[in-house]
């Protein structure tokens, strides 16, 4: 009995005390040895799994750390180029000059704000306050912000809708958020003389919101990954339409907190589709 005890308990106890020790002392890759069934091997699938979790977390930390500083580097470093050059007298202060170094300045606090944005997702903290939403008005008003650029770059937009489209159980401002998210994107990948359209339609599910474009499209190797942060399919031309590449990572964030879901469909050289759907009120 006493034997089977030690084998069959204090041993395996032993391990998973001693792998708790060193994920203690930061080692994440520490799991424990323990086979079988019944609680004890259940016990050592369950530290398992919470050790590749911490690994995996702390891991995309690190990521996001490396990625934030990473685009806080260009804009950073033209400033200060353009700044130092000013005060050398190297570069012109006029207005032109000041104009470049705002815009940059414009980047730097979007990147700033979506990354707050997310964080405070991320911890739980963004609040919502949903209420029945009529998505028509809604689109209306987000199409409104673009007017002027759509009219400066000659892109058409219009907005398709059944008359009787029921109401959406949604955070007005946070879906507005998404729309505006998504439109923006639509409008900077789609050439002069292109179309946007979104799409309301509703079944038994809840209402689908979708932003067609006749843009640059996606390739399908780049396509699952859209949703990521900072995941850009061309770095250097989407810095240009001073994108944060957090975008669509927001959007992801605020449909699901609001219980809908959001994917997208496209086809290289032709456009692409970003769909999302909400609820009904409950
Ligand atoms: P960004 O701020 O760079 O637009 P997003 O997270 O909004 O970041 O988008 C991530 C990337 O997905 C973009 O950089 C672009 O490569 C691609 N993308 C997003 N929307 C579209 C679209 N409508 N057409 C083509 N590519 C798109």
């Amino acid at each position: 009995m006493a034997y089977l005890f030690t084998r069959q308990i204090v041993a395996p106890l032993g391990k998973v005390t001693a792998a708790a020790r060193q994920v203690a002392q930061g080692n994440l890759e520490q799991r424990v040895d323990i086979h079988g069934s019944g609680e004890i091997a259940e016990l050592g699938e369950s530290f398992n799994m919470m050790a590749a979790t911490l690994n995996r977390d702390q891991q995309l930390r690190q990521n996001m750390v490396a990625d934030i500083a990473h685009e806080l580097r260009t804009p950073l470093s033209i400033l200060q180029g353009n700044i130092e050059a000013m005060l050398d007298d190297v570069l012109e202060t006029n207005t032109d000059n000041l104009t470049s170094i705002h815009q940059e300045t414009l980047l730097l606090a979007r990147l700033v704000e979506d990354l707050r944005t997310l964080s405070l997702a991320d911890s739980g903290q963004l609040r919502f306050q949903p209420e029945n939403t009529d998505l028509r008005s809604l689109s209306l008003q987000v199409i409104d912000e673009f007017q002027t650029q759509l009219a400066a770059k000659n892109v058409s937009l219009a907005l398709e809708t059944p008359n009787d489209l029921p109401q959406a159980w949604v955070d007005p401002d946070r879906t507005a958020q998404v729309l505006h998210n998504l439109l923006s994107n639509a409008f900077h990948f789609t050439p002069e003389d292109g179309n946007i359209t979104i799409q309301l339609t509703s079944d038994s599910n809840g209402i689908t919101v979708s932003v067609i474009d006749t843009g640059v499209g996606i390739p399908p190797e780049d396509l699952p990954n859209v949703f990521d942060r900072f995941y850009r399919v061309d770095r250097s031309r989407t810095r240009s339409t001073g994108g944060s590449g957090l975008g669509l990572a927001i959007v992801k964030q605020l449909v699901e907190a609001q219980n809908g879901r959001v994917w997208a469909d496209s086809t290289e050289g032709k456009g692409s589709t970003f769909t999302f759907c909400v609820p009904y009120p409950a």
